[in-house]
């Protein structure tokens, strides 16, 4: 079978770490399976949808390394949805129905106030074709809703949640069509995943009770239905869904140098019985991608975790793959000299500055003489064989000195800072003659 995945946004806001986990485990879920990744946007909803937005998620998807093998926008395909509602009417599925809001909510109260639960009694199913047309002379327009088949029990073997039975009797008939023409999500995206061949739909739990009026959807429209996976919430470290983290962005995480395969790592595996792990490339990511190993509790998501990973991220980075964001110049032995010390790439200009721009000379002026003899030793060694194991091991033998009364004020001296990468790595980078010059010599 050939995998078709859909991740489906709504253009009215950028992407966040929720949406983006659902992007994620769509992508993965089709590159494992040699399959199609397909971006809808769901902008059926013109009021709210924004172009800025739709271009903010294909920015996000492309700096993620998730861009879709299809883009489909919903607001090119109304002909579609009125097709497939032509169809349903023409086989008795769906009504039209007269109920203001108005009336609605008060239908719902009287029935919660006799403890029973509040789903649509069906009154504008038993309308007459008399009774319409006098609610039509009054100006009334219909909405439409779909007719469940009560007969049909709903079930689906969920590839997370396991085997999921709902009585459609106990559920409302959903409106599908509002009295202005517009569309509610529901129909529409049926109607897609059919046309789009998806396969897996795999969302959030909070789509469940969705997918069971979609599952008869599916069916009225003479499709089997896709496979579903439905995936527990995303929330912050303190357990909740928590505002902050639905506005936390790819954006302002990108700004504070997290790489992106590190949020494609975290997102993969949170919530998942599989460990966090850094990774260079999103190969093992997909190579392990299985929905057998999500969990059903929800996933936690904690940013200074994702920052440790982030740390853990950058020092497996080859210098092919940071070459074009580092300082003009900068070599891979460089890159390699500095990498273990680094928590974003950005920093790596710090340490470039170090080795290559002025530093502020910051040694004690006990170390005056000590300071002077490294000098003269640096002036002497062999500058192609180890000269950081060489100017210490002599250094020693002159002063007498040990431990971090030898190397301290070497570090201090050369880089400026009281800690770094390895001295052996970064001394022959910054090379004899400025050696020499920093050590004061
Ligand atoms: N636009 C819907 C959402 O973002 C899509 C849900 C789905 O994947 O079907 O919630």
């Amino acid at each position: 079978m050939r995998v078709v995945t859909r991740f489906a946004p709504a253009p009215t806001g950028r992407l966040h770490v929720g949406n983006i986990r659902t992007a994620v485990h769509n992508w993965l879920w089709a590159r494992r399976n040699g399959g199609t990744f397909i971006l809808r946007l769901d902008d059926t909803d013109r009021e709210r949808s924004r172009e800025e937005h739709v271009e903010g998620i294909r920015e996000d998807l492309a700096w993620l390394g998730l861009a879709p093998d299809e883009e489909h926008r919903q607001s090119a395909r109304f002909a579609r949805y009125e097709a497939a509602l032509e169809r349903l009417k023409a086989a008795g599925r769906v009504y039209p129905a007269y109920e203001t809001a108005q009336e609605l909510e008060l239908k719902r109260k009287v029935q919660l106030g006799r403890g029973k639960p509040p789903v649509y009694d069906r009154a504008a199913l038993a309308l007459t074709e008399a009774e319409r047309a006098i609610l039509e002379a009054e100006g009334r327009r219909p909405h439409w809703r779909f007719r469940l088949d009560h007969g049909a029990p709903i079930a689906w073997d969920d590839l997370v949640r396991g085997p999921q039975h709902f009585d459609p009797a106990l559920l409302s008939d959903p409106i599908v069509r509002r009295e202005d023409g517009s569309w509610l999500y529901m129909l529409p995206s049926a109607v897609d995943d059919i046309d789009l061949g998806v396969t897996h739909v795999v969302r959030g739990e909070d789509h469940v009770a969705n997918t069971a009026l979609q599952v008869q959807m599916f069916e009225a429209l003479g499709a089997a239905p896709p496979a579903f996976a439905h995936e527990a919430l995303l929330v912050g470290s303190e357990g909740k869904l928590s505002k902050r983290l639905g506005s936390l962005g790819a954006d302002t995480l990108r700004e504070q140098g997290i790489e992106p395969i590190a949020l494609v790592a975290k997102l993969a595996r949170i919530g998942t019985s599989l460990p966090v792990e850094p990774v260079a490339d999103a190969g093992p990511l997909i190579e392990t991608f299985d929905f057998s190993t999500f969990g059903r509790a929800p996933a936690r998501f904690d940013l200074d975790e994702l920052t440790a990973l982030n740390a853990r991220v950058v020092h497996l980075l080859p210098y092919a793959a940071v070459a074009e964001r580092l300082p003009e110049g900068m070599s891979e032995a460089d890159w390699l000299a500095v990498r273990p010390n680094l928590r974003t790439v950005a920093e790596a200009a710090d340490w470039w500055a170090i080795l290559h721009g002025h530093v502020e000379a910051a040694a004690d002026p006990g170390d005056a003489h000590f300071l002077a003899a490294a000098a003269a030793v640096a002036a002497e060694i062999d500058w192609e064989a180890d000269p950081w194991r060489q100017l210490t091991t002599l250094l020693k033998e002159r002063t007498g000195r040990t431990g971090r009364a030898l190397f301290h004020p070497l570090r201090r001296a050369l880089t400026g800072r009281d800690s770094g990468p390895e001295m052996a790595a970064l001394l022959p980078l910054i090379g004899r003659d400025e050696a020499i010059a920093r050590l004061g010599g």
